[in-house]
C-alpha cells in the first residue's frame, strides 16, 4: 500500500489517590480539553480516551477513573488489571493527600504487576498561594521511589499534555 501504516498503541491508565485531589478533572481535561467544576458522585468506572503522538508513535490512552476506589481500596487490584500506567495524584495544597500518596504507592506495589509504570502527579499547581507541598519534597520522594514526577493544573490545563507526553515516553522506554 502507498500509505504509511501507523500503529496505535492502546494503553490503559488508572488514576489513584485521595478523594478530591483532581483525578477526574485531569482525565476530563486530557480527554476533552475542558474543566468541569463539579461532579455527581457516581459509583463504577468510566473511562476517558484521547490519542496523542509521541516520537512518531500514536498512543491511545484510556484513562480509567472511579469514584469508589478512594473508599474501597480492596477494589484496587481489580481496577489495575491490564493497566500499563498508574497516575498517583495528590493535591499540592494538601500535605495529607501527599502523605496518603505514600500509602497508595504501597497498595499499588502490592497489587500490581511489576510492569505497571507509576507517575506521581502534584495537581492544583495553579493554587500557588495555598501550596503546602514543595516541588523539592515531592521530587525527592519520587526519585527515592523511582517514580516519574510532574506538577499539573487540571483547571488551567498547565502541564496536562506534558504529563501524557511523559507517559508516552515512559511507554517507549522499554518498547
Ligand atoms: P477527584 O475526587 O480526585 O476525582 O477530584 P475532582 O476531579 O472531582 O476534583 C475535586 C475538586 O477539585 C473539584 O472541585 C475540582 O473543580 C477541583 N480541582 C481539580 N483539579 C483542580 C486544579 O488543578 N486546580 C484547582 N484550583 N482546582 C481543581
Ligand atoms: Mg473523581
Amino acid at each position: 500500500p502507498s500509505y504509511d501504516y501507523h500503529e496505535v498503541m492502546k494503553v490503559k491508565v488508572v488514576t489513584v489517590g485521595d478523594m478530591s485531589v483532581g483525578k477526574t478533572s485531569l482525565a476530563v481535561r486530557y480527554a476533552k480539553h475542558e474543566f468541569i467544576e463539579s461532579y455527581n458522585e457516581t459509583i463504577g468506572a468510566s473511562f476517558y480516551v484521547r490519542s496523542i503522538e509521541v516520537s512518531g508513535k500514536t498512543f491511545l490512552f484510556q484513562i480509567w477513573d472511579t469514584a469508589g476506589q478512594e473508599r474501597f481500596r480492596s477494589l484496587v487490584p481489580m481496577y489495575l488489571r491490564d493497566a500499563k500506567i498508574a497516575i498517583l495524584v495528590y493535591d499540592v495544597t494538601s500535605m495529607d493527600s501527599f502523605d496518603a500518596a505514600a500509602s497508595w504507592l504501597k497498595d499499588l506495589l502490592a497489587s500490581s504487576p511489576s510492569s505497571v509504570k507509576i507517575a506521581l502527579v502534584g495537581n492544583k499547581m495553579d493554587l500557588s498561594d495555598q501550596r503546602a507541598v514543595s516541588v523539592e519534597v515531592a521530587k525527592s520522594f519520587a526519585s527515592q521511589k523511582n517514580l516519574a514526577f510532574i506538577e499539573t493544573s487540571a483547571k488551567t490545563g498547565e502541564n496536562v499534555d506534558t504529563l501524557f507526553t511523559m507517559l508516552g515516553e515512559m511507554m517507549l522506554e522499554d518498547a
